[in-house]
């Protein structure tokens, strides 16, 4: 049986991404056993973490300043958009090295079943950026090839349409069905993204 105090701590990180019951309980033993000045520092810097990052006003990536470092760098192609589910996603595609132009980050895919305003809310904000920006030639849609990323598609499918000016394209089938660009290996993230393909 779990005692009370145990189920709080299981509700409090139920919210977080990928922590079961048990990782949650770990965690939590972990951080409990730790020096008071190790806990108070723990504190601190979450504190400062958690109000000092915002995401930033062009593509979402979370940043302590108004535009994140890929937005500022100037030496950056700002004619050509990668759209992606996930911040993680992006730490890949940088690590790979395979693409020199800007990102714009979705925050998820939309799920049937599932409240998934943000992700609406922000496809909204990448529409507007296209409308308003006419220097775009190119919307590379870099979402995994799974079944859950298929309302996504069809939502971004409406932009392609508004938009005939624009080439969009998709990274080519080198990403395994049911696979997460977050967890490609470079070398098959390049040939995804050298071999992109328009539909
Ligand atoms: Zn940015």
């Amino acid at each position: 049986m779990l005692i009370p105090l145990f189920k709080k701590v299981i509700n409090f990180f139920d919210s977080f991404p990928e922590i079961g019951p048990r990782q949650a309980l770990r965690l939590f033993f972990w951080l409990i056993r730790q020096k008071e000045e190790t806990k108070k520092n723990f504190l601190a810097n979450l504190e400062t973490l958690l109000e000092k990052t915002h995401f930033c006003h062009n593509c979402f990536f979370p940043t302590v300043e108004e535009f994140c470092p890929i937005c500022s760098d100037p030496k950056r192609q700002d004619d050509i958009i990668a759209v992606v589910a996930r911040e993680t996603d992006v730490l890949s595609l940088e690590t790979a090295k395979i693409f020199k132009g800007k990102y714009f980050i979705l925050g998820g895919l939309v799920l049937p079943f599932e409240d998934k305003t943000l992700i609406k809310e922000r496809i909204k904000v990448l529409e507007e950026r296209l409308e308003q920006n006419n220097r775009f030639k190119e919307v590379i849609i870099a979402l995994p090839y799974t079944r859950e990323a298929e309302p996504t598609l069809k939502y971004l499918n409406i932009l392609r349409k508004k938009f005939p000016d624009i080439k969009f394209t998709f990274l080519a089938r080198g990403i395994p069905t049911g696979g997460e660009v977050e967890f490609a290996d470079p070398e098959t993230l390049r040939s995804a993204f050298l071999g992109r393909i328009t539909d």
